[in-house]
Formats: C-alpha cells, sequence, structure tokens
C-alpha cells in the first residue's frame, strides 16, 4: 500500500514573515542585524554548502528535529533538544555550535560546551513560547509563597528541559532536576524519593500525564498553578493537599490537539493507531494508542508494519518528513489545520546562509551565552538528570 502526503488546510493564523518583523507580544521580539539573503535567492543551498565546507570542522551544524527540510540537508547531527545538546558536547574540537532549533535549546548546548565554543543561534526571535510561559520572577515569587506556607521542605522543583537557562539555574539551586520527555517518570520517582511533593515546570501536560497515567496519582493529586493569579489561584490547603504542583504552562503546538481531532481520524480512517506526544492535553493522551517522545514516535513509525495507518500529534514537519520516508505507511497529521512551530520555523534557509557566511567573514553572529552562576546551577540539575537511575 502506498500513501500521498495531503498538507493540511491554512489556518487563519498568519505567520509572520520568516525572517522578517517583529511580535514582542509573543516572541522576543528581535530582529536580525545585517542583510539577510532572499529566500528568493536560487544560490542560497550552494552559498550554505560553500560556506559550510569553507567552515569545515570549525563548526558544527545541529537540526532539531521540527526544522524545516530546507535547514535540515545541512545538519550534522538531528535529534531531540537534549540529544543535540549532548551531541554538541561531544565535539569540543568545533570552534562554533550553529544550533538550528530555538533559544532554550542553544542556551542548553552553550552550559554543556566548553569555553573555547560559541553557540549561535541564526534567527534570534527563535525563542519557544512554552519556555517563556515561565519567567524567573515568577517561578521564585510562587516559591516564596511556598516558603510561607511552610512546605518548601517537602518540594522538588522539577523543570522539563523545555524551560530558560534561568528556570534550569532555580531547579539546580533548590536541589531539583531537569526532566525530558523521554525519562520525566524517572525523574519524578527519584523526586518523589526526595520530598512528598513535585513542583512541575513549564509543561503542565507532561507533569500531569506523566504522573497520573505512568506512575498511578489521581488527576485531585495535581493542582495548577496559575502565575497570573494571586497566590498561583489555589489555596493554602490546596497546595498543602497536592502531591503535583504543576505550572500552568503549555506547547503551543501540541496543546492544539484536541479530543475531536482524534475521534475525528477514528471516524475518517477505521483502525488507525493514533501515536502522540505527552506534550499533548491530558484527554488526547487517553484517547491515543500510544504516547511517547518525538524520538520515541520516529522509532515507532520506522518499526510499523507496512500498510499500517498512523495519525501523529506532533510538530508537522517532522510528520511530513516521516510520511514522505515511508510512502509504504499512511501517515498522517492528527489534525486538519496547520501546526507548524511558528518560532522553529524562523531558522529558514536565508538565515542559516547568513550565519554561516558571517562566521567565514570572520564575524560571529547572535552568540547564545549563559552567566557562569546561572549555568553552573543549572548544570546541577543537568547532571542530576545524567544521573537519574
Ligand atoms: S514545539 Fe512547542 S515546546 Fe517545542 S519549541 Fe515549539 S512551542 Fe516550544
Amino acid at each position: 500500500m502506498t500513501s500521498t502526503w495531503t498538507e493540511p488546510s491554512n489556518t487563519a493564523t498568519a505567520l509572520l514573515l520568516l525572517g522578517r518583523g517583529t511580535d514582542p507580544a509573543s516572541e522576543r521580539g528581535v530582529e536580525c542585524p545585517g542583510d539577510l539573503p532572499a529566500p528568493s535567492d536560487p544560490g542560497l543551498v550552494a552559498r550554505a554548502t560553500a560556506a559550510k565546507a569553507a567552515l569545515g570542522d570549525r563548526v558544527f551544524v545541529l537540526g532539531h528535529h521540527y526544522q524545516r527540510d530546507e535547514v535540515i540537508q545541512f545538519a550534522d547531527v538531528t535529534g531531540d533538544s537534549f540529544k543535540l545538546a549532548q551531541q554538541a558536547a561531544a565535539r569540543p574540537g568545533a570552534e562554533f555550535i550553529v544550533f538550528c532549533g530555538v533559544h532554550f535549546m542553544a542556551e542548553s548546548a552553550d552550559i554543556l560546551t566548553g569555553k573555547n565554543q560559541q553557540v549561535i543561534l541564526p534567527d534570534l526571535a527563535a525563542g519557544c513560547s512554552m519556555a517563556d510561559m515561565a519567567v524567573l520572577g515568577q517561578v521564585e515569587a510562587a516559591w516564596e509563597r511556598f516558603e510561607d506556607l511552610g512546605i518548601t521542605g517537602e518540594i522538588v522543583p522539577v523543570t522539563y528541559m523545555n524551560s530558560s537557562a534561568d528556570i534550569k539555574g532555580f531547579v539546580g539551586r533548590n536541589k531539583g532536576v531537569v526532566c525530558t520527555s523521554s525519562n520525566a517518570k524517572r525523574a519524578l520517582t527519584w523526586s518523589f524519593e526526595q520530598g512528598s511533593k513535585v513542583f512541575f515546570l513549564p509543561d503542565q501536560h507532561l507533569g500531569r500525564n506523566t504522573a497520573v497515567l505512568e506512575m498511578g496519582f489521581g488527576l485531585d493529586d495535581c493542582v495548577l498553578y496559575d502565575p497570573h493569579k494571586p497566590g498561583g489561584g489555589l489555596t493554602d490547603d490546596e497546595l498543602r493537599n497536592a502531591r503535583m504542583i504543576l505550572w500552568r504552562g503549555h506547547c503551543s503546538v501540541h496543546g492544539r490537539f484536541t479530543l475531536d481531532s482524534v475521534r475525528e481520524v477514528r471516524e475518517r480512517v477505521p483502525g488507525v493507531n493514533v501515536l502522540v506526544h505527552p506534550e499533548c492535553r491530558h484527554d488526547v493522551v487517553r484517547a491515543a494508542d500510544q504516547v511517547g517522545s518525538t524520538e520515541y514516535i520516529i522509532k515507532a513509525l520506522e518499526a510499523a508494519p507496512p500498510g499500517s495507518a498512523w495519525a501523529v500529534g506532533t510538530e508537522l514537519n517532522l510528520v511530513r518528513r516521516m510520511a514522505l520516508a515511508h510512502p509504504d505507511k499512511q501517515i498522517m497529521f492528527l489534525d486538519r489545520t496547520v501546526c507548524y512551530c511558528s518560532t522553529m520555523n524562523r531558522i529558514d534557509l536565508p538565515h542559516l546562509v547568513w550565519a554561516l557566511e558571517e562566521l567565514v567573514a570572520g564575524r560571529v553572529p547572535n552568540v547564545i551565552t549563559v552567566d557562569e552562576e546561572t549555568a553552573a546551577n543549572a548544570r546541577v540539575a543537568l547532571d542530576q538528570m545524567l544521573a537519574l537511575p
């Protein structure tokens, strides 16, 4: 059986013209300095190839799975955020790490790489809406509230990899741990051996899905701390009784899939397997057949038998790439509307060409640097993750 990839329809939500303009309300509002090549320049592939060849082993290009194909073709390695940071750390000889991903990923790479290496984000406006939902001042205000209640001694803070270096530093300072979507259960298991409560940042869905579906907690063991409400919108008793205090953050890509998407695809494609990422909402994950990290999704689709049908709830660039790589399987997007990560997609070929050519010219653009104190604290939380049993 063969299948043909069908593009989901456009939504009314226009993306910013990539590489141009800013949206300070939702992104970092930073424009690229200097002149970007025009997206229509027919020589972009040749220019990127030539610049990368001129830099040789001095440059190492990382490509996150959610990046566009036009960028992925130049990646020396592809992966999820943690694998890419590890790969960067494993290349101490590369002077420049060009990170085709988003801001928090480049920060993690800077934390894990040597002082002689510089991490470059081709477009500084490539942030992450989820990471931006937990700001250090808000998190410290929440912790003060817990201190006033006298419960900080019982709480272990856990932050998802998808958080700023500041937040990882906060977690390291307070004896917590970083987790990924692959090891969230192990991180929570370790945390509940250290204390009786977890303060989970910034993705409420990963925290709830892991605690309830993998560890046997009830939904009523979880409370949602909303930084935009006084006291987080929770009473003293709610905080005292909770086992999981979830930060009110989510991924604006995975949070878009709904129970209706699952019902609709099951009616339309009998026998379809619904495969979703744990950043999806709890009801969606419950209704799915399989749930797992980006790496899990890739492996599951690779191992699927020919002729099988899969509706996948994760970022569209990855789903499209998997569908095109496996035409003997029917791989489709779980939702019918576009679901790109708009900030991840800001890294396009013109930005990559610009960054590489700047390096060839002896200028180092868009360097991502984490200050030493924050990096040291964040490293404590990252090392704790690496030491998880
Ligand atoms: S897909 Fe979601 S979590 Fe990943 S970078 Fe985009 S907004 Fe952030």
